[in-house]
């Protein structure tokens, strides 16, 4: 058994206790972005509920072409206007070798990527980076509310940087 046959599973017996649909616009008007690290659990750690937030993720958590993408349309079209920037400690993107693993993509495939994926090293410094480059971008209307955090993996705490 997959997986994913799991999951399959686990999403019959979770059917029996959905609370049933809720409205598409996110009900704290919030956008978290977070990286895609397993250890993680957005809802729970929060405090949030289903329709609560949009949560945008990626690896890092960083501010990506995609990531202003999707926060652009969550705020133009779905009334987001807060953004919580979340990055974690034991980051898997820390001292990342972006250059070797984009050369390797490369000679695996004969194709040079059209982005980059820039690791860290400092997580604080980088919550900092990521809170900036959404306040300076011009395609989000509200950049009045731009928070940043680190979230500790080892005590489940999440500590704010500030800018
Ligand atoms: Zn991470």
């Amino acid at each position: 058994m997959s997986a994913t046959d799991h999951l399959i599973h686990a999403n019959s017996v979770y059917v029996e206790t959905f609370p049933g649909a809720r409205p598409l616009r996110p009900k704290l008007a919030l956008t978290i972005i977070e990286c895609m690290d397993s250890r993680l659990d957005t809802f729970a750690a929060l405090g949030l509920q289903i329709g609560d937030a949009h949560i945008i993720r990626n690896a890092g958590g960083l501010i990506t072409d995609d990531v202003l993408r999707s926060l652009a349309l969550s705020q133009r079209y779905l009334g987001t206007r807060e953004v919580m920037i979340m990055h974690h400690t034991n980051c898997g993107m820390t001292g990342f070798d972006d250059v070797a693993f984009r050369a390797q993509l490369a000679a695996d495939s004969g194709v040079e990527p059209g982005w980059d994926v820039p690791g860290f090293t400092d997580i604080e410094d980088q919550v900092r980076k990521s809170v900036s480059a959404v306040r300076s971008c011009g395609w989000i209307p509200h950049r009045d509310e731009v928070r940043g955090f680190v979230f500790d993996v080892a005590a489940g705490r999440i500590t704010e940087v500030t800018v």
